[in-house]
């Protein structure tokens, strides 16, 4: 059982769990470099928002970083090509998403010469370029979210700069047991980070960057502190929070940084802070700085079901199942397969998946936690007592079983992270997390069904005002023809009368 965190120095944050860290073991190499597949499989919804659409067709030879597939609407990412090859195929295929369902994939047989597209400019300078400008550069990088919310970075920074913007906070608490792909990327591209922070600023026009570590990640301290000294740069804050579960929440990251709470429901833009992932900054480097879109990731191949743990640089689009057999294949032992980590992660049901932009981990393991068998709540409330976000999860689990929408709203179902927390105290084994993803889908089931009355209602509206203006105009017609028929005399009345007759029969 972990320790409810509320027994150590919590600093700021409330409720949360110190954890088992288990990283050490994924965190003895350096980042390593594993060879490009013979295939890339690259779904083409890597991001919140809308798909994107592909550009290419079936036997059309690509090079690396050309794109792909585009968002057509105002929320999305554009796909780029992680290696040369031809596409083969774009199908269906497996991925770890929330449901499982196989994904729209573009399939491209490496050829293994790994050329890279002729970029149209050289990668920009961007101190020089306009900040609005910058931005737009971003939004062409195919960049999200690294920490796992895959957001499409461009569109965040953009809706952030409509509101009154103080910090920008970058995230390199990585809380979630297992995990170490930020720890590594820190230790050893501590710069990149450092650059992409300067460039993140330009385009948001701010003074103050916080760059938060947790304080038992001493090398990541120490290679960042060495960064930030070689720029020389006063508007950077390098800031170490104590390591708990899940600090490094966006809402829990701008309470301990800077003691402002956001507000339920809210941003952290709503209290002048905007956070994003170590991860991303140092991939808004590689873009601006190297010209080279969003084609890899680190990521952490751990677990007792893997022979060597350890953190790669891979291409976006390579299946898991060559990434492990990379890592020395997997233990006798290996039984189960989760992307994420331990406390966030899908399990999936085979290694065909591909690495994709939120990938933070693989993890195989032997043996999966039980829980007990599931009892009556005893409302001891423990769970309460951890929740990071102050929610009463004994109440929400109430409301979720009865499925009673307004008061799961009114008790801020919407607010809960997805932690996990409340489950690890829960003395009776209830899955209350499960139940608050399952009825958040269901609220937003309901919603977009809403929505989809609400079009059809319109379209509805729509129609019959547009059948009663269309009879009014026959009307009037009919009347000026009347008018004109009274100057000529009885026979074209007739004439009038007669067509009218077999207008309303058509
Ligand atoms: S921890 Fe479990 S048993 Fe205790 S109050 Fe919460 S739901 Fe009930
Ligand atoms: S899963 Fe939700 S309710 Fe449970 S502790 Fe985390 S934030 Fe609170």
């Amino acid at each position: 059982m972990p320790s409810p965190a509320a027994t150590y120095d919590l600093g700021k944050l409330h409720g949360g769990l110190r954890l088992d860290a288990r990283k050490s073991a994924s965190t003895g190499l350096p980042i390593q470099s594993p060879p490009l597949p013979e295939q890339l499989i690259l779904p083409i919804e890597q991001h919140v928002g809308e798909p994107a659409q592909p550009l290419v067709g079936i036997g059309e030879h690509v090079l690396r970083g050309q794109l792909l597939a585009e968002s057509p609407g105002t929320l999305g990412a554009p796909v780029h090509a992680s290696s040369s090859g031809k596409v083969v195929a774009i199908e269906p295929w497996p991925v770890a998403g929330r449901r499982g369902d196989p994904a729209p994939c573009i399939v491209i047989e490496c050829d293994g010469e790994d050329r890279a597209v002729e970029s149209a400019d050289n990668p920009a300078p961007w101190a020089e370029t306009p900040p609005d400008d910058v931005l737009r550069k971003i939004l062409q990088g195919g960049i999200v979210g690294l920490g796992g919310a895959v957001f499409p970075t461009a569109q965040k920074l953009m809706q952030a700069t409509a509101g009154e913007l103080e910090y920008l906070i970058l995230n390199g608490a990585e809380c979630e047991p297992y995990i170490s792909c930020d720890d590594m990327l820190m230790r050893e591209h501590a710069r990149d980070i450092v650059s992409g922070a300067q460039i993140l600023l330009h385009a948001l026009e701010l003074d103050c960057a916080y760059i938060v570590v947790e304080s038992d990640k001493p090398d990541a301290i120490g290679q960042l502190a060495a960064a930030m000294t070689d720029a020389a740069d006063e508007r950077l804050v390098l800031k170490q929070v104590p390591t708990i579960y899940p600090s490094g929440g966006e809402d829990q990251l701008v309470q301990l940084v800077t003691d402002r709470e956001v507000p339920s429901g809210g941003l952290p833009t709503d209290v002048g802070c905007l956070v994003q992932n170590v991860g991303t900054a140092a991939a808004i480097h590689d873009w601006l700085r190297r010209g080279e879109p969003l084609i890899s990731r680190i990521t952490t191949i751990t677990g007792d079901g893997i022979a060597t743990p350890m953190n790669v640089r891979a291409r976006i689009g390579t299946p898991v199942a060559a990434l492990a057999q990379f890592a020395g294949g997997y233990t006798d032992s290996a039984r189960h397969l989760v992307i994420g980590g331990p406390m966030t992660g899908k399990s999936v049901s085979t290694d065909r998946v591909p690495l994709v932009k939120a990938t933070n981990c693989i993890l195989v393991l032997s043996d999966l936690p039980q829980p007990g068998p599931e009892l009556p709540c005893i409302r001891c409330g423990e769970c309460a007592a951890v929740c990071p976000v102050q929610l009463q999860p004994q109440q929400l689990f109430w409301y979720a079983c009865a499925d009673n929408e307004r008061q799961l709203r009114s008790h801020g179902l919407t607010d809960c992270i997805e932690c996990g927390c409340c489950d690890l105290v829960c003395p009776s084994h209830i899955p209350l997390t499960y139940e608050f993803r399952m009825a958040k889908a269901r609220i937003r089931e309901q919603e977009a069904e809403k929505a989809r009355a609400e079009r059809a209602r319109r379209r509805f509206e729509a129609r019959n005002e547009r059948l009663q203006r269309e009879q009014r105009e026959r009307e009037a017609e009919l009347t000026r023809q009347k008018e004109r028929a009274k100057q000529a005399g009885p026979d074209a009345i007739a004439e009038i009368m007669k067509r009218k007759q077999q207008d309303d029969g058509d």
